[in-house]
């Protein structure tokens, strides 16, 4: 099915917006046109889910959290940056590891399984993408996406 993901990515912000607490700011940088991207949305659902949900979790001060999507030539770049407690960088491929917690007696605290992320992985890959994280340790976390997309709706062509 032909998602407009603009308009998906907004309704999924608009869900956390209702839950975040007042020490998380929300900012969206979206593209204005639409960006039409051919997936499945309950799986593209998931994906966001987890990647927003560990925006707030490990943000235990709030902060601001950034949605952006870029377009490049046949690819849109989706990604969520918080201001939480970052990730170290000899742990960042690891996070997509299926059970992998970052081990900090505060990550403890926080609940999860470690599946998150692996699950996006699998995901975003299946849709043709890739993903991959950024981090600087006490500063903050971006994880970002790349989906193959239309500027127009398929079926506009036919
Ligand atoms: P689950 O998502 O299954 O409930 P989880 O959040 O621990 O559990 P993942 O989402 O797979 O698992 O994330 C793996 C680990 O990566 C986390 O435990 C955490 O240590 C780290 N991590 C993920 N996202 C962030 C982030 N935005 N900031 C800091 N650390 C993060
Ligand atoms: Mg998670």
């Amino acid at each position: 099915e032909w998602l407009n993901f603009v308009d998906f990515f907004n309704r999924i912000i608009d869900r956390f917006e209702i839950i975040k607490d007042e020490n998380t700011v929300f900012e969206r940088k979206l593209l204005e046109q639409g960006a039409f991207v051919e997936g499945d949305q309950d799986k593209l659902t998931q994906v966001l889910d987890n990647i927003i949900s560990n925006a707030m979790k490990y943000s235990p001060q709030g902060g601001k959290i950034t949605f952006k999507m870029e377009e490049r030539e046949d690819h849109i770049i989706v990604s969520v940056s918080d201001q939480g407690m970052g990730i170290p960088s000899e742990n960042l491929q690891q996070i997509f590891e299926r059970f992998y917690r970052v081990d900090k007696a505060r990550t403890r605290k926080l609940g999860g399984t470690g599946l998150g992320l692996a699950i996006a992985k699998e995901m975003v890959e299946a849709h043709g993408g890739e993903i991959w994280a950024e981090s600087v340790e006490g500063r903050g976390t971006t994880v970002s996406f790349t989906l193959p997309y239309d500027r127009n709706e398929e079926d506009d062509w036919t």
